[in-house]
């Protein structure tokens, strides 16, 4: 801050008349707000040597010079510093010299002795003034609006040139990809500002994780990359990725509640990966995608092969992008068994696609990368309705009705009409709220949001059905269950898999049917695929049952012959039971 004094300008004259010295200096002295630190030179020579040793707002510069006349000044000047700003001072009064002086890049030309004082002080100001614009122009264009870092196109431009200054010195350049774990999510659960504060602190973390000579910049949205130049091992890179991750994973306070993010950070190395910015920049990426796919919080070097795995996920995306209406998606159904009587009592809605070129592609695979950009939206739509339509034609064939389950994404309970959506949807299709399941991961009560919870509360209100798919995978504390309206826990089919065999699963199954109890719930175990493991479940007082054993997941008309054999099966049983009973009476 300034406060009352004005900021001082330095400013060089290049004249060498006495007279207009005085002249010039008596003039500067009293410009009212402006105070001026005035250097001379004599020549152009002279002038070299102060421009290159200081650094000056503006140049006032004589077109008659000792060693140079008329533009070849303003030329010169130009070529010792390009941008400078120069004020040219003239003998003569003509619209043509002034024109070419300023074509040849001064701002202004003054007619010496012609002028009055307010002429020049306002030619010198604007001068100025014009310059810090620019100035300013230029680094908003290559800088971040929002964190003041470097933005995109600056980095590569440093890039480029640290790519020349390391073939020249024979040294490595480390290029670091930096992505946000879970900003999306926060972004959409705690809105735009939150997200921008948090992109803010972790902007300032980062600079705080790297030398002065290194580069940090917001490549857009939650993506940051690094430059770092003059590394002499690969293991230099360590050390940074390692401070970052530490970095960055201390809490962050936005709107009292403390955040937690954590990087996935891709590296590579110039002139190792490759030898072109571009390629690096994919390298980078790449590596990135790598280190969020081994679990996040951590960053991976480039290796070969990282290449071709990231062109296959942007071409998978670009599939998934077309699926929707070229409707390669499919539901298929698996049973839900009541462990008590074995009677079937619903089924899990599971989406397939069917990629003609790639064949069936596991929804284990694609969902998240439709999580990740977004498409799962519109895919979470379309399950609805596909499952409330095939409940409409199950109805109108005479079946009996049954609880159908659909698998929500955490992303879909964000938006904010998930609830009415649903609810229209299914009186659309005439279906009971009732048979309606949604079946929701324990992920997404640990974020608990009360948007979701919002959300979550309607759709019970209205008599569906919430499940909490996946149970005991995440970390999901007792206090934070009740806060839920949920009916149901499943059991996640890695502990239902080895009941048999390893105590400890078994310990965590009867536990979480136990806990589940306490709470009024009911608990479902997936993935049984033993009639081993249906009696330990059936022991513990499981409630309902899904997997292998039963059924796969079918094409619903292979599910509706399914679904009339198990009924059947159910009535000769029933028959049975009820012919020995006759007997034995
Ligand atoms: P999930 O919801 O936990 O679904 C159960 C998964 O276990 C299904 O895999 C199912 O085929 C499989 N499974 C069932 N019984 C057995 C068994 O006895 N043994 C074994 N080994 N596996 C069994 P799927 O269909 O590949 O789905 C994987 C995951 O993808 C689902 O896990 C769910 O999280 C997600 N998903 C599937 N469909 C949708 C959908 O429509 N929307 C969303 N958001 N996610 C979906
Ligand atoms: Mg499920
Ligand atoms: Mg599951």
């Amino acid at each position: 801050m300034t406060g009352q004094h004005p900021v001082l300008h330095k400013v060089l004259l290049v004249e060498d008349d006495p007279a207009d010295i005085d002249l010039i200096n008596g003039m500067l002295s009293n410009i009212a707000g402006y105070s001026f630190e005035i250097m001379l030179a004599g020549s152009l020579q002279q002038a070299r040597k102060l421009i290159n040793e200081n650094d000056f707002e503006l140049v006032l510069i004589d077109l008659t010079l000792p060693d140079a006349k008329g533009t070849v000044c303003i030329e010169r000047m130009l070529e010792i510093k390009s941008g400078l700003p120069l004020v040219a001072l003239g003998g003569v009064d003509d619209q043509e010299a002034a024109l070419t002086v300023v074509r040849h890049g001064a701002q202004d030309y003054l007619v010496k002795g012609m002028n009055d004082k307010k002429q020049i002080m306002r030619s010198i100001c604007f001068a100025i003034e014009r310059k810090k614009v620019e100035r300013g122009l230029g680094y908003i264009e290559r800088h971040d609006g929002l964190t003041g870092l470097v933005n995109r196109s600056l980095f590569m431009e440093r890039l480029n040139r640290a790519i020349v200054r390391a073939n020249r010195d024979k040294i490595q350049v480390a290029i670091m990809f930096i992505d946000l774990d879970r900003f999306k999510h926060i972004n959409d659960t705690l809105g735009h500002n939150a997200g921008d504060t948090l992109l803010q602190e972790v902007a300032t973390r980062l600079e705080r994780c790297t030398r002065e000579q290194d580069t940090v910049a917001r490549f857009g949205g939650d993506e940051f990359t690094i430059l770092l130049e003059g590394v002499n091992h690969a293991n230099d890179a360590v050390i940074v990725a390692n401070k970052i991750i530490r970095f960055i994973s201390y809490p962050i306070r936005i709107h009292d509640q403390e955040l937690y993010v954590t990087p996935s950070i891709g590296i590579t190395m110039y002139p190792d990966d490759a030898d072109s910015v571009e390629q690096l920049m994919k390298h980078a990426d790449s590596a990135m995608y790598r280190a969020k796919e081994e679990g996040r919080n951590g960053f991976q070097f480039y290796t070969d092969g990282m290449n071709r795995e990231s062109e296959e996920r942007m071409e998978l995306e670009s599939r998934l992008r077309q699926a929707m209406h070229k409707r390669e998606f499919q539901l298929f159904y698996q049973p839900k068994i009541n462990i008590r009587n074995g009677e079937m009592i619903g089924a899990e809605a599971l989406i397939r696609w069917n990629q003609p070129d790639l064949g069936m592609v596991s929804p284990a695979k694609f969902i998240p990368l439709a999580e990740e950009n977004g498409l799962i939206n519109s895919i979470g739509e379309w399950v609805i309705r596909e499952a409330c339509s095939q409940m409409q034609e199950w109805n109108m064939t005479g079946m009996d009705p049954i609880r159908v389950a659909v698998n929500l994404s955490p992303r879909q309970l964000y938006q904010q009409d998930l609830a009415d959506m649903i609810l229209d949807t299914a009186l659309e299709y005439s279906i009971v709220p009732r048979n309606i399941e949604l079946e929701i991961t324990e992920s997404l009560l640990m974020d608990d949001t009360e948007a979701s919870i919002t959300t979550l509360k309607k759709l019970k209100e209205w008599g569906m059905h919430v499940s909490i798919d996946d149970f005991g995978t995440g970390y999901c504390s007792l206090a934070y269950l009740k806060r839920f309206p949920i009916e149901t826990l499943k059991i996640d089919r890695s502990f239902v898999m080895d009941i048999t065999t390893d105590p400890d699963d078994a310990a965590i199954c009867s536990a979480i049917i136990a806990l589940g109890h306490k709470l009024r719930l009911n608990v479902t175990a997936e993935g049984i695929e033993t009639s081993e493991q249906l009696e330990f479940l059936k022991q513990q007082g499981c409630d309902e049952a899904q997997g292998f054993y039963f059924s796969k997941p079918l094409p619903a008309a292979e599910f509706t012959d399914f679904f009339v054999r198990h009924k059947i099966g159910k009535l000769k049983a029933l028959h049975g039971t009820v012919r020995k009973f006759r007997k034995s009476a």
